[in-house]
């Protein structure tokens, strides 16, 4: 499958056509970018972690009925997934209370969240990323009430299989964002990447941070050691490639 034209370059990844009209190339590039793309750092193999992580991710997802756009890893950071066209909506999901939900409400940090807060905030860096509600997300056009209804069960199912799977790996799932989008055939499917860039993990022994929060909170140093921890428990040895 070869590479042809660059159709997206987000702020940690590029999204290429490929030789199959439905499908795409993804890299995930070695760059870390914190408050909006405003602080931006190179981080060696960090692409490469984040897209086994993933690739890792989607497949248990994959086994438990959420349809993914992940095909397959061309290279520890490249990955061949279906083509969509993305909602762009942010689904966050909260098993814990903390970041903005504790800075805008009155909620304590650390607060278990049952059930689980979903909150959809609108993809846009130029207006920060801004939290939505349904009236807004249908006057913006973004997606119907059934679509927002397919995204909050799907959103809440993705919760439920992975705060397991991480609890199997010792790591507190706190809170997460995905994004979806809709393949050539309408259908929604879970895309863009869970890794630790968009997910707040936390041992579940030490409550240390295993995330991107650390780079976050100017961390720089110990960002990495905390993603090769989770790949190092998620990623089987007979599967790691890096
Ligand atoms: P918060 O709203 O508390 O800052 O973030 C909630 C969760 O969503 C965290 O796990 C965070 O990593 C993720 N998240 C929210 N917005 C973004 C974003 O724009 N990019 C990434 N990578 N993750 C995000």
């Amino acid at each position: 499958m070869d590479k042809k034209e660059l159709i997206n370059s987000g702020k940690v990844k590029s999204v290429y056509n490929s030789t199959d009209d439905d499908k795409v190339i993804i890299e995930f590039r070695d760059d870390m970018t914190a408050g909006d793309g405003a602080r931006k750092e190179v981080m060696a193999n960090k692409g490469a972690y984040n897209a086994i992580i993933s690739a890792k991710i989607f497949k248990v997802l994959e086994e438990n009925g959420v349809e993914t756009q992940f095909i397959e890893l061309l290279e520890p950071n490249v990955m061949l997934a279906k083509k969509l066209e993305m909602i762009p909506i942010e689904v966050i999901v909260r098993n814990i209370a903390t970041g903005s939900l504790v800075r805008k409400y009155p909620i304590a940090d650390g607060t278990r969240l049952e059930p689980p807060i979903v909150q959809m905030d609108f993809k846009d860096d130029d207006y920060h990323d801004p939290m939505l509600n349904d009236s807004l997300i249908k006057a913006l056009g973004i997606a119907t009430q059934e679509e927002i209804e397919i995204l909050t069960e799907k959103a809440l199912k993705i919760n439920e299989v992975l705060v397991k799977f991480f609890a199997d790996a010792g790591i507190i799932l706190v809170d997460f964002k995905v994004e979806f989008g809709k393949d050539m055939g309408g259908n929604i499917l879970l895309g863009d990447e869970i890794s630790p860039d968009g997910c707040r993990l936390w041992d579940s022994e030490t409550l240390d941070m295993l995330d991107k929060e650390l780079f976050r909170k100017g961390k720089d140093s110990e960002v990495m050691d905390a993603y090769v921890e989770v790949y190092n428990r998620i990623i089987p040895d007979s599967e790691k490639v890096i």
